[in-house]
């Protein structure tokens, strides 16, 4: 086989037209011709800029630390193996590129850059690829932040499962911002930016596992601006988190223990959406664990909480920005549930796997 001429990585990128049903190879993974031809054509089509198309073996960041200096540079990792690849509302992505642009936000950072390794399976279908590096695109724009160094390898039709994405991100914050699982306080109030669930929901009814339809939507989104509108309006925010993998419940157990504190939610102030509760009741699930991809749980001081609401209520993904309870005080890390019936229930963390492949 003739290997096909490529444009010079340098130069604007001028696709060639990819054959319908076009497959990935092994030869795609081979580091050679065939791989520079699906990443001339394909990655740089949808993520490429300039830093990313200057084709080097790594990207050279060269005034970054000057413009940032005095901040603090934050870094975050994330794998994404979420099946089925696109579901109602998001697809593998968008999730790659909002898991970890929250995470890195979740420390009151503003994201930047990330980077992004592929996983490919031989005989995938380039045409999902692009699609999903279209929509990965589209998150990147919204939440502001470029590619700039990627990777793929091709494992054997078996040995993968059509595409895993890892997405390391890096941002910044301002200096002496300190936003931290560890800083939940006594008499902090406890908010969450909006009803909770719904992509845990939105995976199941993709793989055909409700039983019934659902009109429910998965709500990955990124949500560093909301962050940092946020960030803006309550200098004192303690502790951010987004509850994803485990949910609301086992997120909150996470930052209690780290931060030595007792929570107490109400659970008639968490906001559920009714399909999403409908789905719960008829499957024997507690939304409480259901993995979200675009919430945000915020820890403020009491004083703070009205205005904290107020600013997340201004951005879209804020829009049902709820108060849901308090750190009542010092403890080994508990978190109590105060339930609509008047009774108080501990909750711990998610046990074992409710929903494999979720993100
Ligand atoms: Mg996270």
């Amino acid at each position: 086989m003739t290997e096909p001429t490529y444009p010079n990585l340098q130069s604007p990128v001028c696709p060639l037209p990819l054959p319908a049903g076009a497959q990935i190879l092994i030869g795609h993974g081979s580091g050679g011709g065939m791989t520079r031809d699906l990443i001339v054509n394909v990655f740089q089509k949808y993520l490429g800029n300039a830093i990313l198309n200057a084709g080097n073996d790594s990207a050279l960041l060269a005034d970054e630390l000057t413009r940032h200096a005095g901040s603090q540079m934050v870094v975050s990792t994330d794998g994404h193996v979420v099946s089925p690849l696109i579901f109602p509302g998001g697809d593998i992505g968008r999730l790659a590129v909002c898991g970890t642009v929250n995470d890195v936000a979740m420390l009151g950072a503003q994201p930047r850059y990330l980077t992004a390794n592929f996983i490919l399976e031989e005989g995938f279908s380039i045409t999902e690829l692009e699609q999903i590096l279209a929509s990965m695109a589209d998150a990147c724009r919204e939440a502001e932040v470029e590619i700039i160094a990627a990777d793929t390898k091709v494992t054997e039709k078996g040995k993968s499962d059509n595409l895993f994405i890892s997405t390391t991100g890096i941002g910044w914050a301002p200096a002496g911002r300190s936003i931290s699982g560890q800083n939940a306080r006594p008499g902090d109030a406890v908010l969450v930016s909006g009803p909770l669930g719904n992509h845990g929901i939105a995976v199941m009814q993709a793989r055909g596992n409700l039983g019934f339809q659902s009109e429910v939507r998965s709500d990955t989104a990124p949500l560093n601006h909301l962050v940092r509108e946020l960030c803006d309006a309550v200098p004192d925010v303690h502790a951010l988190r987004d509850p994803t993998r485990g949910g609301l419940a086992t997120t909150l157990v996470e930052i209690a223990r780290q931060s030595g504190v007792s929570i107490l939610l109400d659970e008639s102030e968490i906001p559920i959406d009714v399909p999403v509760r409908s789905a719960c009741e008829l499957l024997g699930l507690d939304p409480l664990y259901l993995a979200n991809e675009g919430k945000v749980v915020v820890f403020v001081p009491e004083e703070n909480a009205e205005t904290a609401l107020a600013a997340m209520r201004e951005n879209k993904y804020g829009a049902q920005a709820r108060r849901i309870g308090q750190v009542t005080g010092r403890s080994d890390g508990r978190l109590l549930l105060r339930t609509a019936l008047g009774t108080t229930r501990v909750l711990d963390m998610l046990a074992g796997e409710m929903l494999p492949r979720i993100c």
